[in-house]
Order: structure tokens, then C-alpha cells, then sequence
């Protein structure tokens, strides 16, 4: 038989357009392998038992009725709980939302289920997507299914937990500096960070406004074009979605054809920091762009060395704008509201009690960094870098179409080794923040292990705004060349829980 958790999406809504299973079969074999494996794991805050049968019999009765299914429909998904949904807990990884229950969808969330993909719960995530480990969560932390010891990356840890667990084929994440790259790399999954404005981050809480991108998350390529698909679109209810048509990603997944494309390596993301394993299977995944007919050159972004700099002012800036909606008054926790106490004050307890450390830290940097005094010094020296960064990035895309690196100078490492040291939990999103702060598009998909370790390894792509399809052509042509050399490093030599 089967083992429908091991599936593909794309295979999964194939055999259940054809009958072959159900969309509740398909529900229920997930649901049982989270009821046995996630105590371990900690993928999910919540699971959504009820919600999700309820999906998958509404898509089997349509099927029933000869009504047309969409490409995912049935197929189950792991959504990072960051985005709001009608009636089910989000939390952000968060006290301050703890017991609360959104009273709408984001547009996200409601374009998921309008697809007919039925949502299996919400993933645990570093407290309002800060941090790069999962360890900030405030429900504690995740384990990496490749070594359960080690951290899957954040803020999105619980997504790419789920989906190397087998727990899920699809998953969601957000990408403010990298939480969709760099949990995909560690885990040996795929995740793309769409142009920013691409997919509406209405009802997507918010963390840095200016930087926040939702995104697809996935084992193969072609599953995360599927469900980039279905998530993006303009959106009249985000001021900041593009009005322009969604890129043709599906088709480029499906082509994989690299041949005379230019592409990029990026000088400045290599040397000290960077692990050993880590470099020799990238330089391996250049070499076999260039097999496939590829034309690779070096090319030189010397402002990318300033970009951790300044995402570490911008994001903590607008961090302590948006969180000043947690007030105690509005949603979730409220502490100290015995009748005595002022607004302020128990405004001032809630937050104190509601708020994690990492999330206290970048409130006060940022409003530090927007006080009057120093705003010039920090925030406004912070976006002309982002300008120059910007501009590095034009000069190279007028040289090459899309740029490569590895997406973390390192794998996976231990719950605990950085956990007290922000400035080294920090170094994990050296490469992924720069195409953040210019809004390109980015994927990370895996590249195979790195021998000193055997854990997975993430080949980092970057093309200009707008030109997502790039992403999936070159992701194609490597995952099917790695496929075909070494096996796919997580339908294959998958962990075993
Ligand atoms: N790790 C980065 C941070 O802590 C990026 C987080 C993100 O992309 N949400 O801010």
C-alpha cells in the first residue's frame, strides 16, 4: 500500500482527482502521523483535526458532484502561525496572543482554502517571526527531523519540521531576513520568498512591514510552484500587492531548462564563517549549472557585507511601530486588570509578561534607533544602505539573470549553542537578508549533505522583482540533476522517526 504521507502534492491531488484515495484518506493519514510522531517533533501548536476533515469531505463531495478541482485540492498543508484564521487560534509563537481566536482569514488563509487544500494546523515559529531557530517560541522549541537535538531553523521551523516529518507535503512560511530559506536549508526542503508584494500580507501579522514576504514552502520544486500559484495574486486589501500578473512558475518548474542562462555566483558569500561541507556542495551545484549549459560568472556585490547591519536596524524599527498594537486593551493576554490599575499600567504589565526577551530586545533597539537624535545616525544611515544594496543588485542583473549562494553559512546546529548569543544567531541570515532589503525573489532548495555532518545543504537562488519563474527553472534543472546523480536528499534518505 501506498504510504500517502510520502507523497508528493502534485502526486497527492493526481491520485485524488482520479479516485485513486480520498481527500479525507489523505487528511487522515496525515492527522495520524502528526498524532504519532509530533510530540517529538513540535512541529504544531495546534492541530485542526476537526477543520481539516471538514476540508477534505467538501472536496471529496465536489469530486462526487463532477465539479472541477483545482491543482492542490485535498492536499494537506501546515500553516505557520503567523496568519490569522477564522475561528482556529494564532498565537504567533507569542504569550501576548495566547487564547486568541482571529475573527477573520487572512488573505492568504482564505485563498488556501479556496483551492480546495486543507489545512492541518498551525506550525510553532520563533515569537513573532524573530529569530532563526525556533528556540524564541514561547511554547518551546522544535526539533530538526533530520536530528531531533538539532534547531530546523527559523522563524519558520515548525513549517519546515512538518514537512521533512512527513507530517505534511505543503507548508507555509514568512520571510522578513530569510525564515523561509533558512529552515528550508536545514531541513533539505524547498522554500521560495516571492517578490515582496507578491503575496497579500493582509491578516499576516505584522513584524517589519517593509521586509515581511509569505511564501511557499515544500519537498520538491514543482510542489512549491503549485502552491506559489495559488497563494499570490493582487490583493485590494494590502496596499503594499503588486497589480501585475503572477509569473508563470508553474510552467518554469515543469521546463527546468537552463541552458544559456547567465548565472551569478555571489563573490561576497564565501570565506571565513562559511562550513566546509557547506561550500563543496555548493561549488558541486555551480558545476552542474554549468554542465547543463549554463554560463556562470563571478560577479561582485560589495555592499551585501553592510546588509545584516542594517536589517538589524530596519526590521527592529518597524518591529517596535507594529507591536505597539499589543496593549493588553485590544487581543489576547491582559495582566493586572484588577480594577486598581491605570490603563498604562497594565498596558506596561502585559507587555512585560507577555513579551519574550528576543522581542523586548529589538522594541527597544528600534525605538532607540527612531528617537530623535539618532534617527539620522541608525535608521536613516541604515536605508541608504539599503539603497546601495539595492543598486548592487541592478548592476548584477543587468550582468546575469538570476545569482547563487549557499543559502547558510552552516548546517543545522544544537537547541542551545546560540541561543544566549543573538549576534551569532544573527550570522545565519547572512546571505538571505540582502534580497529582503531590494524585495527580489529567492528560493532555497537542497543541494544535497555536507560530509562532514551528513545533514542538508541549501543552494540559495536570487532573481530580480517580478521574475519568480527564474527561481523554479533553475530549482528544476538542479533538483532533477541531483535527483538523477545522488537521489533527492529527502524523498530518499529520508530521516526516520
Ligand atoms: N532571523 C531573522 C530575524 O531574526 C529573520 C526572521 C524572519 O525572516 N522572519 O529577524
Amino acid at each position: 500500500m501506498t504510504d500517502l504521507t510520502r507523497l508528493t502534492a502534485a502526486e497527492t491531488a493526481a491520485k485524488i482527482a482520479s479516485g485513486e484515495t480520498s481527500a479525507v484518506e489523505v487528511a487522515k493519514a496525515h492527522l495520524d502521523r502528526i498524532a504519532a510522531i509530533d510530540e517529538k517533533v513540535h512541529a504544531f501548536l495546534h492541530v485542526d483535526t476537526e477543520g481539516a476533515l471538514a476540508a477534505a469531505r467538501a472536496v471529496d463531495g465536489k469530486r462526487a458532484k463532477g465539479e472541477k478541482l483545482g491543482p492542490l485540492a485535498g492536499v494537506p498543508l501546515a500553516l505557520k502561525d503567523i496568519f490569522t484564521t477564522e475561528g482556529v487560534p494564532t498565537t504567533v509563537g507569542s504569550k501576548i496572543l495566547e487564547g486568541w481566536i482571529p475573527p477573520y482569514d487572512a488573505t492568504l488563509t482564505r485563498k488556501l482554502k479556496d483551492a480546495g487544500i486543507v489545512i492541518l494546523g498551525k506550525t510553532n515559529m520563533d515569537e513573532f517571526a524573530m529569530g532563526s531557530s525556533t528556540e524564541n517560541s514561547a511554547y518551546g522549541p522544535t526539533g530538526n527531523p533530520w536530528d531531533l537535538t538539532r534547531i530546523p531553523g527559523g522563524s519558520g521551523g515548525g513549517s519546515s519540521a512538518a514537512l521533512a516529518s512527513f507530517q505534511a507535503p505543503l507548508a507555509i512560511g514568512t520571510d522578513t531576513g530569510g525564515s523561509i530559506r533558512q529552515p528550508a536549508a536545514v531541513t533539505g526542503t524547498v522554500g521560495v520568498k516571492p517578490t515582496y508584494g507578491a503575496v497579500s500580507r493582509y491578516g499576516m501579522v505584522a513584524f517589519s512591514s517593509s521586509l515581511d514576504q509569505g511564501g511557499p514552502c515544500a519537498r520538491t520544486v514543482l510542489d512549491a510552484a503549485l502552491l506559489h500559484e495559488a497563494i499570490a495574486g493582487h490583493d485590494p486589501l494590502d496596499s503594499t500587492s503588486i497589480d501585475a500578473p503572477v509569473p508563470p512558475v508553474v510552467e518554469a518548474a515543469r521546463s527546468g531548462d537552463v541552458r544559456g542562462l547567465r548565472v551569478g555566483v555571489v563573490k561576497e558569500f564565501a570565506g571565513e564563517g562559511y562550513q566546509a561541507g557547506v561550500m563543496e556542495r555548493f561549488n558541486d551545484s555551480v558545476e552542474m549549472l554549468r554542465e547543463l549549459g549554463a554560463e556562470v560568472v563571478e560577479v561582485s556585490c560589495p555592499s551585501f557585507t553592510y546588509a545584516l547591519a542594517a536589517y538589524y536596524l530596519i526590521a527592529p524599527s518597524e518591529c517596535s511601530s507594529n507591536l505597539a498594537r499589543f496593549d493588553g486593551l485590544r487581543y489576547g493576554l491582559r495582566t493586572g486588570d484588577d480594577g486598581t490599575r491605570s490603563a498604562e499600567e497594565v498596558t506596561s504589565l502585559t507587555r512585560e509578561a507577555g513579551f519574550g526577551p528576543e522581542v523586548k530586545r529589538r522594541i527597544m533597539l528600534g525605538t532607540y534607533a527612531l528617537s530623535s537624535g539618532y534617527y539620522d545616525a541608525y535608521y536613516g544611515s541604515a536605508q541608504k544602505v539599503r539603497t546601495l544594496i539595492t543598486r548592487d543588485f541592478e548592476r548584477a542583473f543587468g550582468e546575469v539573470d538570476v545569482l547563487v549562494s549557499p543559502t547558510t553559512p552552516t548546517t543545522a546546529f544544537p537547541i542551545g549553542e546560540r541561543a544566549d548569543d543573538p549576534m551569532a544567531m544573527y550570522l545565519a541570515d547572512l546571505c538571505t537578508i540582502p534580497a529582503n532589503l531590494a524585495g527580489n525573489a529567492a528560493m532555497s532548495l537542497p543541494c544535497g549533505l555536507a560530509p562532514e555532518d551528513g545533514l542538508p545543504v541549501g543552494l540559495q537562488i536570487i532573481a530580480p522583482a517580478l521574475a519568480d519563474d527564474r527561481l523554479y527553472r533553475v530549482g528544476a534543472a538542479v533538483e532533477a540533476a541531483f535527483t538523477a546523480r545522488w537521489g533527492h536528499p529527502l524523498l530518499e534518505e529520508a530521516p526516520t522517526l
